[in-house]
Parts: structure tokens; sequence; C-alpha cells
């Protein structure tokens, strides 16, 4: 399941994009994501933040219920965005909560304020994680 040109191009269009609709009135922290489903849909998210700090939710996992909720349970990349350089990974919270849904070979590419990306595996980004193969 590799991500074509096409694909990436539009997979960071939509995440840097997503970041607009980031509400962080607290920390002016903007993180857009979006996901790449199997079936070739892409579905963003943006962190929400709140005045109680620990509720605030990750763009990451804002974009990945809004997908698991639409019946999309198979993905084949996520890119996420931010303002700084180099850019953002995922939080630790954030790296289990996509672990559940995707391969240890699935790609993470983080985007830069200035559209420089890097790109990590699942595997590389949560080494010997715990997920739904060990229930089984
Ligand atoms: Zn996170």
């Amino acid at each position: 399941m590799s991500v074509t040109a096409q694909e990436l191009e539009t997979l960071s269009i939509k995440a840097i994009d997503a970041k607009a609709t980031a509400y962080c009135p607290y920390s002016k922290f903007r993180v857009g994501a979006c996901i790449l489903t199997k079936s070739g849909e892409f579905i963003t998210g943006a962190n929400v933040e709140n005045a109680s700090y620990p509720v605030g939710t990750c763009a990451e996992r804002v974009a990945f219920g809004t997908a698991v909720v639409a019946g999309h349970k198979e993905f084949k990349a996520l890119a996420v965005a931010t303002d700084i350089s180099p850019p953002a990974s995922p939080c630790g919270m954030c790296r289990q909560f996509i672990r559940e849904f995707t391969s240890l070979d699935f790609p993470v590419y983080m985007y830069d304020g200035e559209g420089k990306h890097k790109v990590m595996t699942m595997n590389e980004l949560l080494p010997e994680s715990f997920g739904p193969g060990q229930l089984k």
C-alpha cells in the first residue's frame, strides 16, 4: 500500500491547510493532520484545546477518530503539519492511538512551517509497540 506522488501532494496540502482549523487559543501551537484511507479518502483533523488543559485533543486523534466513526479502519498514510522547524512528531499518546489502526510500516509524514517534511514509519516512532495483535 504505497502512497503515490499525487496522493502525497494532496495529503500534505490538506494537512497544512488543516492547521487553519485548529482551536488553540492557549498554546497558539497549530497542528493539522490528514489521513489517507485505503479507499482513497482524505480525512483531516486539527488540535482542539480546552480551558482545562489536559482535556484538549491532538490533531492526529481528531483525524483518526473522525475517520473511524465514518467507517474507515484501514489507512495508507498520515501527514501532520505544524508551524515549527524541524517538524514536530506525534506525541506519545497519539503514537499509541495511531498504532491501533496501522501496520508497523505505516508512514507518518511530518511537515514543518515551510512545507518541508520528514517521514518515519510507525515502528520507528513507536518501537516494540503494544498493538491489537497482542490481544488476539
Ligand atoms: Zn498527540
